[in-house]
């Protein structure tokens, strides 16, 4: 690269230019950078780009080498697809008037060469969420397949009507085309009352859900009824209890439970997993005896203070997320944190020697370097963070935590059984 991308602005009319009297910067915390050509990829297939109203893009003048801001339009982020972490934030001036951002991750971006540029890296060579790998003609006919095959099941209707047809989810529409990782959401409420909660946001909140919370508690015979032959028939199969499109699962512990030892009587093939707050360690517990292979605990942070203010849980606290990775190792199963990466945040030095803790007393298989789908402002402000102090570089701390744990594997997805098992290099779906 012979210099850093040039900013990106848009008119407030979906149209995007770059300005080629500015070199984009990266943010991390609440301070704009600037970034090495390194951090720089081109925007992977299935990225988008926002324009983000009320705000002004953070440059550095080509000439002077001084930051200040674009004043020929918005601000411009990009949302990066699956299976990429981004590095940094879009960096921009908030105007006063400016509308909090929807629950999507602003990743910083810039033009060079003739296309998108933006600071992130692929940590996940799995292809399940690939937009290309997504043909809508084979979708549709799976999803009427399925809604033929199991017309009663209420669990079915709503993963196709709803979350395949509506809101286009990867694991839904992997489920209509019979392959790899299956979900299976059961829960109408949560115990926790996260501020950038997916499914549900307070009336008073400006911003919308992505998606509505299921409104009904499936059975364990509706679970069986299509999980079996998922798991017995599709490659590197998984079924996942804990979706975008419910509450906390581990409130349905006994529903999943009795789910989980009448799936085990038809197959052993495949993994069951949970994507879970882990509020509830004594659950885990139960589930681990009736049969589950992993767990994925989802955090924006290591640090107590920092969760608590995010996640405000009811009758749990930050020790019982922790139990519950343990409890998983202790049956010798697979657990994950799903881990919110929020640049200035998650790679400020307290949060490394937090995070190297949580390794160390959870013995955890896995970090999942998630991007953080919020309103930079908005999270920091509601967190009550006003200073993120220095930073190590998200990159720099994903090496020094490789470094320091080489057995703790990095990825986006939960892995299957095979790779688990096996190879895990090579043990998942590919081209
Ligand atoms: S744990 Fe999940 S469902 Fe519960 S409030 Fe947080 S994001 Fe929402």
């Amino acid at each position: 690269m012979k210099h850093s991308p040039y900013l990106l602005y848009s008119d407030g009319k979906g149209n995007i230019f770059e300005d080629d009297t500015l070199y984009a910067t990266g943010r991390a915390g609440w301070d704009a950078y600037p970034v090495e050509p390194d951090d720089w990829i081109p925007l992977p297939d299935g990225g988008s780009m926002y324009e983000l109203p009320g705000r002004r893009g953070i440059g550095i003048d080509v000439k002077t080498g001084e930051m200040r801001l674009c004043e020929k339009g918005w601000a411009v982020a990009a949302f990066i697809p699956p299976a990429h972490t981004g590095l940094f934030i879009a960096a921009y001036e908030t105007g006063p008037d400016a509308p909090t951002l929807p629950l999507f991750c602003y990743t910083a971006a810039g033009w060079y060469n003739n296309q998108f540029y933006v600071t992130a890296v692929r940590i996940e060579q799995d292809i399940r969420q690939e937009c290309a790998g997504y043909d809508d003609t084979k979708i549709k006919s799976g999803t009427a397949t399925l809604l033929e095959a199991y017309p009663h099941n209420r669990l079915v209707k709503h993963l196709m009507e709803n979350c395949c047809l509506t809101y286009s989810c990867p694991a839904a529409r992997n489920f209509a085309l019979a392959r790899w990782e299956c979900p299976v959401p059961s829960s109408p409420a949560c115990n926790a009352n996260c501020i950038g909660c997916i499914s549900f946001q307070p009336q008073e909140e400006s911003i919308p859900s992505t998606q509505d919370r299921l409104t009904f508690k499936p059975t364990a015979e509706e679970i069986v009824e299509f999980t079996v032959p998922h798991l017995q028939t599709a490659p590197y199969p998984i079924v996942s209890f804990g979706q975008g499109c419910e509450g906390e699962p581990l409130l349905m512990w006994e529903t999943i439970r009795e789910a989980i030892i009448e799936i085990r009587k038809h197959t052993a093939r495949g993994s069951i997993n949970i994507n879970t707050n882990g509020s509830k360690p004594d659950a885990v517990k139960a589930l681990c005896e009736a049969g589950l292979n992993s767990i994925r605990v989802s955090t924006n942070s290591a640090r107590r203070p920092i969760y608590e203010a995010y996640y405000r849980p009811n009758n749990y606290t930050f020790d019982d997320i922790v139990e519950s990775l343990k409890v998983m190792r202790h049956y010798g199963g697979w657990s994950s944190i799903n881990y919110f990466v929020f640049p200035g945040m998650t790679d400020s030095e307290d949060e490394y020697e937090a995070l190297r803790t949580l390794i160390k007393e959870t013995k955890l298989s896995m970090i999942q370097w998630r991007n953080f789908n919020i309103d930079p402002d908005w999270y920091l402000g509601r967190i009550g963070v006003t200073e993120t102090g220095d930073c190590l570089g998200v990159k720099q701390l994903q090496d020094l935590i490789h470094e320091e744990f080489p057995d703790v594997k990095y990825g986006y997805f939960n892995p299957p059984m095979e790779r688990i098992k096996g190879n895990y290099e090579t043990d998942f779906a590919h081209y």
